[in-house]
């Protein structure tokens, strides 16, 4: 009841694409009715959280940020959304977020744009900038996010939280709205690396209704939390203080480095060659993968339907036209583009190809190093309207965030101290699979 009269508070944040009181309150009086009747409780049962209008939430309004899908109720969960319900945490709505994940500010929303609770005539970065501002304002201690080239890790170092990305096929893709099926991973941001640690073991694990889950062991991440950090080698990647990065955002980041430094780890100089190529490679595999993903909104089996169409086609081209706003239709023609004969090789075979090379350059630098780390965002959060008529200068906030993706690496991004009043976010990346070393080290700066 304290999360839903909080979110009322913050109305002005536009945090939230739609709250759910009564089924939150009908939940929480049943895990507190588990609770006295002495049943053995999760550690989250009764902590109230908030879903990424990205899962889909049986008879519960999923919009994925589109007026494509407005009213659209899913006739079941996603995986995560049914694991979170399991352990008995209580949703209290759905967070607002860019038009299908694609964007790094929130102003793509159908549903207005969501405010960074520091300063709310800036943005709280996106996608998942509706989970970031929910948890920064307090309304609630965590919320779930996806991150495809940035989307929980930008938002959370935007609005000063911590925001974990795990390794592609940890967590199931079941019930998320496909993005980018290679790059798309579920994920959590929260106030503290702790706080991720017991929501990423509550969603991890294999999934067989997710054909790239992987089925392996998860490792005990919350024990693991308290290791010292001595010896532990962290390479500080040439390129990710380079080029575009605010000289003060380094710096600080900088700064929060020698902090780990004065824990016991090792700072280590290294260099990612193809970094570079992130942002190209991104641009073209994202789109193609979303544009055929896409396809599936035909105005026919379900979403927004043009009214009164004369042909199919018509009515194809017109429930596209009016449903899905502009960022969406500019990826959809550079996907298809992309993968159209005669442009495949160029494009999106060459972009495969450079997929292969960065995945590489993160391979020979975990031979010398245990995590890599850098700025999450090369500035802090932008005002609204700065640059959301410049697609480039929109897609360059993700220049250290996309690689990770392409390779399938885990990351964090930990709170590291302020740049003029405004949040900076420090980026740590690890070894397929070493999620537990992260959250220790994140956890050791806090
Ligand atoms: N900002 C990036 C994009 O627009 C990443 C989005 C995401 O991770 N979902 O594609």
């Amino acid at each position: 009841a304290q999360a839903l009269d909080r979110a009322q508070q913050h109305a002005a944040l536009n945090s939230f694409i739609s709250l759910q009181p009564e089924a939150a309150l009908a939940h929480a009086n049943s895990v507190d009715a588990n609770r006295r009747a002495g049943r053995d409780m999760h550690a989250l049962a009764g902590i109230p959280f908030a879903h990424k209008d990205i899962f889909c939430t049986k008879g519960i309004a999923t919009t994925c940020g589109s007026r494509m899908l407005r009213g659209f109720a899913p006739p079941y969960d996603a995986q995560v959304v049914e694991r979170l319900a399991a352990a008995g945490a209580v949703s209290i709505g759905k967070t607002n977020m860019d038009e299908f994940a694609m964007g790094s500010s929130n102003e793509n929303s159908a549903y207005g744009a969501a405010r960074n609770p520091w300063d709310a005539a800036r943005v709280p970065g996106g996608s998942s900038g509706g989970s970031a501002a929910a948890v920064a304002a307090g309304i609630v201690p965590f919320a779930t996010g996806t991150d495809t080239g940035g989307s929980i890790r930008q938002p959370a170092a935007f609005c000063g939280i911590t925001g974990l990305k795990p390794t592609y096929g940890r967590v199931s893709r079941y019930g998320m709205i496909a993005y980018a099926s290679s790059l798309d991973c579920a994920g959590v941001l929260a106030r503290s690396a702790a706080d991720c640690a017991s929501v990423f073991s509550a969603i991890a694990g294999h999934d067989g209704r997710d054909a790239t889950s992987v089925d392996r062991p998860l490792e005990d991440v919350q024990a693991l939390l308290p290791r010292p950090l001595r010896g532990l080698r962290i390479g500080l990647a040439r390129e990710y203080f380079g080029g575009g990065v605010d000289a003060a955002v380094a710096a600080q980041v900088r700064a929060a480095l020698a902090e780990l430094e004065k824990l016991g780890a090792v700072l280590v100089d290294i260099s990612l060659p193809s970094a570079h190529h992130a942002i190209p490679a991104y641009y073209v595999i994202a789109p193609a993968e979303a544009s055929s993903n896409l396809a599936r909104y035909d105005g026919v089996r379900y979403g927004h339907r043009a009214a009164d169409a004369r042909s199919l086609d018509e009515l194809y081209s017109r429930s596209r036209a009016e449903g899905f706003g502009a960022e969406v239709q500019r990826r959809i023609l550079v996907g298809t583009y992309a993968l159209s004969a005669g442009y495949y090789d160029a494009y999106y075979l060459r972009a495969q190809k450079v997929r292969r090379l960065i995945a590489l350059d993160f391979a020979a630098a975990f031979e010398q190093v245990d995590l890599i780390a850098g700025p999450t965002a090369p500035t802090t959060a932008f005002r609204l309207g700065e640059k959301s008529d410049d697609a480039l200068a929109m897609y360059a906030a993700d220049v250290n965030t996309v690689a990770v993706n392409l390779a399938g690496l885990p990351a964090i991004s930990a709170p590291a101290g302020f740049v003029d009043g405004l949040p900076v976010g420090l980026q740590l990346i690890a070894p397929a699979f070493a999620e537990a070393r992260l959250l220790n080290a994140a956890h050791q700066l806090q």
